[in-house]
């Protein structure tokens, strides 16, 4: 096949305008690759292409040449391993998320109740309204990534018939075994399911989530190697920003995860009651503490609510917790009464004779 400059001008507009934000980030990796080697040519008269995103300047040439085999094959590969992620309930964690997703190449899909058509814009993604529109586009991937205790509602109104039968649903909620359940009792029996749980957030993960922990259970991911292929370039997004990958059962997460987080959040938000200030001698540890408060509360309260009632091990946390406040306060007051009592009932001399009163 012979390119010619004809046809270089006459190619279709190839990318979409960058999103400038993501143009800053180092892991961004514009397909102007892909584009740059369509352009490249060995030899001949060279003309000049002003780049679509206005960038430099793209050299293509006039004369005869061989027909790239090797580019083509590895932008094929590169658009296999390209996915198309709808993006349910495009909020803080959506909005964050979906960042590194399109940094890496990722089409994304955003849909949510409220109107975030801007944000979406921002990221060079396309905003839905209406769930029907967005399961016409055929995602590969559909994330289940609204509030806990929105959750069932929100997957109720999804219409699946518009989507592939083959679709693989993705969760990120913080509790595991709920949504687990809520998938398989919901979604049609062809659909895979990958239940997730970034264990980090905007907050914790602004400066990038390199050594951060993403827990995830494969619950039920269809053998043809098309299926368990888009499961593993899902879970490679992890993988490539460095995170540190824990496979592991939703009920296991959950056990542990009413230690880790609803105990970190609970303590956040009794101390963000104490309306803690910042003083001119803060001690290391005290800063620890205002930084708790920032980070938990920084997250919604439908967030934190949601970590409570679909946890079935953070009633049980809650009441722990409250145990053990009573017991060190009985222990501190226990010291407190015989202290008194000493000074009550000891005389100066060391004798247990009672000391009198005025009155
Ligand atoms: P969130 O308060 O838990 O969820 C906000 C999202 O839920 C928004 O997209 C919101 O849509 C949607 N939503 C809330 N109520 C709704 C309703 N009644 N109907 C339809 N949509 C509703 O805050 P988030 O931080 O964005 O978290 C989203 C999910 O990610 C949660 O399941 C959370 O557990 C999980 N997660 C969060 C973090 C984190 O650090 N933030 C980390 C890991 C996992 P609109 O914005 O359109 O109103």
């Amino acid at each position: 096949m012979i390119a010619s400059h004809s046809q270089f001008a006459s190619l279709p507009h190839p990318l979409p305008p960058p999103p400038p934000r993501l143009l800053n980030q180092p892991s961004f990796r514009p397909r102007a690759t892909l584009l740059s080697r369509v352009f490249r040519v060995p030899t001949g008269r060279c003309h000049r292409q002003r780049h679509p995103w206005g960038g430099g300047t793209v050299r293509a040439l006039d004369a005869a040449q061989a027909f790239d085999y090797e580019s083509r094959a590895s932008e094929e590969l590169e658009q296999r391993a390209r996915l198309k992620i709808a993006i349910v309930g495009f909020g803080n964690f959506g909005q964050f998320l979906a960042r590194t997703f399109a940094a890496q190449g990722h089409a994304i899909l955003a849909y949510s109740r409220s109107d975030h058509s801007a944000a979406a814009g921002s990221l060079g993604a396309a905003f839905f309204r209406d769930p029907h529109d967005l399961c016409e586009q055929h995602p590969d991937v559909v994330l289940l990534c609204t509030s806990i205790l929105s959750a069932e509602a929100v997957l109720r109104s999804l219409p699946f018939q518009r989507l592939r039968r083959s679709t693989l649903f993705v969760d990120v909620l913080s509790v595991k075994e709920f949504p687990k359940n809520l998938l398989l009792h919901i979604l049609p029996p062809d659909f895979d399911i990958l239940c997730t749980h970034p264990m980090f957030g905007p907050e914790s993960g602004k400066h990038g989530w390199a050594g951060l922990p993403f827990v995830y259970d494969k619950v039920r991911i269809g053998d043809s190697e098309d299926r368990v292929d888009r499961c593993r370039r899902f879970l490679d997004i992890f993988a490539r920003e460095g995170c540190r990958m824990v496979e592991m059962s939703c009920a296991e997460h959950d056990e542990n995860a009413a230690e880790i987080q609803f105990l970190t959040h609970t303590v956040g938000r009794i101390l963000a009651k104490l309306d803690l200030k910042s003083t001119p001698i803060n001690t290391k540890g005290y800063e620890t503490l205002l930084k708790l408060v920032e980070n938990t509360c920084s997250d919604s309260f439908d967030l934190y609510n949601g970590l409570f009632m679909y946890n079935k091990n953070s009633t049980e946390l809650l009441e722990r917790l409250e145990l053990a406040f009573d017991s060190l306060k009985k222990e501190l007051f226990g010291r407190l009464h015989d202290i008194l009592r000493k000074q009550l009932f000891e005389s100066p001399n060391g004798s247990s004779a009672p000391v009198a009163k005025d009155n």
